[in-house]
């Protein structure tokens, strides 16, 4: 998780810790020879997306077998304390830490290298991820749903009255930095540096305050230099397409089809099992329903900026650079729904707070997130809006690049709504495997976080 990664290097730097930042996207083995080559007392790893979560997992396992005994730190957006204990650290021998933020990365790496605090840290940390495992174990025995039932068990909407957007098919947009900014979210801006605290109160509040409005301050500065130089491009496409649902599986009239995951828990108060699929009119209905699908970035010339304030040794507007490009993609995704709900015949004008507490008809679910976590679905999304046209890329772990980038798909219907798919069985993912295509080893791969069961414990 770059941004946080940087944080987590610029706190420790304060702290009179030499940081070697090897940057993102790193092997393994690299990480692991420059530890040793330059003799290093800690290791830190940062995730971003949930693939990343698997890398973590095979970092700790080459950790044990080279034999090595320095502490790992695991931090970043998608990590948390029960990942950490169930998946990583029992494959590691020396400690493994979680660090939930940056603002703890100091006591914990203090604590880990002095000979006279490193055990009971140690012995703490150990009680604490037992603890964790044993809960994770008890909420998995806990039953799934046969497929079949969940399925039965779906939301049925009523398709009567569907939107008609005013086109089909892919548009490209290329917009002005200006129009952006009133659609920036600042709460996440300062979330992203570890201030806690609700925007704009977390200007005045007694404790951040000072140091939240010094940073809004810098960031106001270097936004209106970016604005004004037109020194990042915002670039994207966004389009709709006739589709209908078939079973699970999302289908347009151009033959693409999203396979859709399914809840699989069993739910009480006779709740359906929900699927991205139940948003759109059944196919056996004879609606004409319509989906819709975006990819934005505001990351083109964010690395030559954050390159010109590096090599004035100026890491905190470097910093800031990226975080500012984050949010101006964020408004970007923001202000293209607002583009797509005026299409499809419902827009609305609302203000910055109501678009940052989506009080809107309809979502724009993204790859990767509950209702969808299959990031390798960016890639079908990428074919559609021909996003490589307008700059965007996929890494092999489909994470965006440029990373501020965002996508997703557009639902209508007002009773559309997030959920989260949050346990999948082996069932479902055999007929998943089948309608996406791909290999069921190759699916539980990507699909690992929200698997009910443990796919190297199943007998074939
Ligand atoms: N305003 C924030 C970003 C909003 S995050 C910012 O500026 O950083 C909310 C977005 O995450 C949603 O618009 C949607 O794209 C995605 N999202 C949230 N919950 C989701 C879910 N359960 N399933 C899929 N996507 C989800």
């Amino acid at each position: 998780h770059d941004i946080g990664k940087n944080i987590v290097g610029v706190v420790l730097g304060c702290n009179n810790y030499e940081v070697i930042d090897l940057g993102v996207m790193v092997s393994a083995d690299k990480i692991l020879q420059e530890a040793i080559d330059r003799k290093v007392d800690v290791v830190g790893l940062s995730g971003l997306i949930t693939p990343s979560l698997d890398e973590m997992v095979f970092v700790a396992s080459e950790m044990e077998r080279r034999h090595m005994t320095l502490p790992l730190l695991i931090g970043g957006a998608t990590t948390s304390p029960q990942h950490t204990a169930v998946k990583i650290s029992p494959e590691y021998s020396q400690p493994t830490v979680h660090v939930p933020d940056a603002s703890r990365v100091v006591d914990v790496v203090a604590s880990l290298i002095s000979a006279a605090q490193k055990p009971a840290f140690e012995q703490a940390n150990r009680e604490h991820q037992a603890r964790l495992r044993d809960q994770y174990s008890t909420r998995r025995d806990r039953p799934t749903l046969p497929f079949d039932k969940a399925r039965a068990n779906r939301l049925r909407l009523d398709f009567r009255d569907v939107a008609v957007p005013s086109f089909t098919g892919v548009r490209k947009v290329d917009v002005a930095l200006s129009d952006l900014v009133p659609f920036i979210d600042w709460q996440f801006f300062f979330t992203a540096w570890e201030l806690k605290g609700r925007f704009p109160a977390i200007l005045d509040d007694p404790k951040v305050g000072p140091a939240a409005t010094e940073l809004y301050g810098h960031a106001q500065a270097l936004l209106k230099q970016i604005v004004d130089g037109k020194l990042i491009r915002a670039r994207g496409a966004y389009g709709f397409w006739q589709a209908n649902s078939d079973g699970d599986d999302i289908v347009l009239d151009n033959g693409f089809r999203f396979p859709m995951l399914r809840q699989q828990e069993v739910i009480a108060d006779a709740k359906p099992n929900k699927s991205l699929a139940d948003f759109i009119a059944p196919i056996e209905s004879s609606i004409t329903d319509y989906v819709g699908a975006f990819a934005v970035t505001a990351g083109h010339g964010v690395d030559e900026l954050v390159k010109k304030f590096e090599a004035r040794h100026d890491d905190y507007s470097a910093i800031i650079v990226k975080a500012l490009a984050d949010r101006l993609a964020e408004a970007f995704a923001e202000y293209m729904h607002a583009q797509a709900r005026s299409d499809w015949g419902f827009g609305d004008r609302l203000a910055n707070t109501d678009l940052v507490d989506e009080k809107y008809r309809g979502i724009r679910p993204a790859f990767g997130y509950p209702a969808c976590p299959d990031h390798s679905e960016k890639a079908r999304l990428f074919d559609l809006l021909g996003a490589r046209s307008v700059g965007l890329e996929l890494t092999e772990s489909f994470a965006m690049t440029p990373p501020a980038s965002v996508s997703g798909l557009y639902f209508s219907h007002p009773q559309s709504r997030y959920f989260a798919i949050q346990r999948v069985a082996q069932d479902q993912v055999d007929d998943y495997a089948r309608r996406k295509g791909m290999a069921t080893t190759e699916v539980e791969r990507w699909l690992r976080p929200v698997l009910s069961y443990d796919p190297t414990l199943v007998v074939a």
